[in-house]
């Protein structure tokens, strides 16, 4: 059987219970032919939950990918051919995703003021070395953001061709295509209203308010020129 998992994530962020059939099974894991749970990858951690069968439940812990196969860690074991109910805790891939789409949309608007592309991010924080960032631009992303949240812009997910996007003018996707690999052949790009674009296989929000306010954006300069944003959101 094919243990290539056809990941439901992809198409529908918002998806958060499915059937499935487990293809490959061992010692606390399962691979299934299809899934919603979203795997520890591009700066977004793993989504959490159960999978309920036959036989009784098991936790979902951990998601993995390893080429194109997405590996459950669980805390009990679930045989091959089992059907199985898989329920992600929603509470765990909100807040996850609510904090990946606002570091696109910082991301974004930090661009649009001309910043050298980021050499870091994640759910808490973003890094620019070399960095021209002053403690008023920040002041003013932070109004930006809240600002973005408030007209509620959409969150459009579609695909290119590899082939048909044009980098050549912008240094920025020429570095983000070197780091995916040649095999890849369709990309997945993210719009956040006309603020932010990037190529991304994560999981997002429909449209910024479900992003909710930023309450603290905060700019540190460390070593080397090197300055740290962290931003929190909302609860
Ligand atoms: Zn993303």
């Amino acid at each position: 059987m094919n243990s290539n998992s056809v990941p439901l994530y992809a198409d529908n962020s918002h998806l958060i219970e499915f059937d499935a059939t487990v293809v490959k099974s061992g010692p606390k894991f399962v691979i299934l032919d299809t899934t919603a749970f979203y795997p520890d990858s591009g700066g977004q951690p793993n989504d959490v939950g159960l999978l309920r069968h036959e036989g009784g439940e098991a936790r979902v812990s951990k998601v993995m990918k390893r080429g194109f196969e997405i590996f459950h860690y669980l805390d009990a074991d679930i045989p091959v051919g089992a059907a199985v109910h898989g329920i992600v805790d929603w509470h765990t891939r909100s807040w996850n995703m609510r904090r990946h789409s606002a570091e696109h949309l910082i991301t974004g608007l930090i661009e649009a003021l001309g910043e050298p592309p980021k050499v870091f991010s994640d759910l808490e924080r973003l890094e620019y070395q070399p960095s021209i960032l002053t403690e008023a631009q920040i002041r003013d992303v932070e109004r930006r953001f809240n600002e973005v949240v408030d007209e509620d812009a959409p969150v459009h997910v579609y695909y290119e061709n590899r082939m048909k996007i044009d980098a050549s003018s912008d240094p920025r996707k020429i570095g983000f295509l070197q780091k995916i690999p040649r095999s890849v052949d369709r990309l997945r790009i993210v719009d956040i209203g006309a603020y932010a674009s990037t190529f991304c296989f994560g999981t997002h929000v429909k449209s910024t308010e479900e992003i909710g306010h930023i309450v603290e954006l905060r700019l540190e300069n460390a070593k080397k020129g090197k300055k740290i944003i962290y931003f929190r959101l909302e609860p």
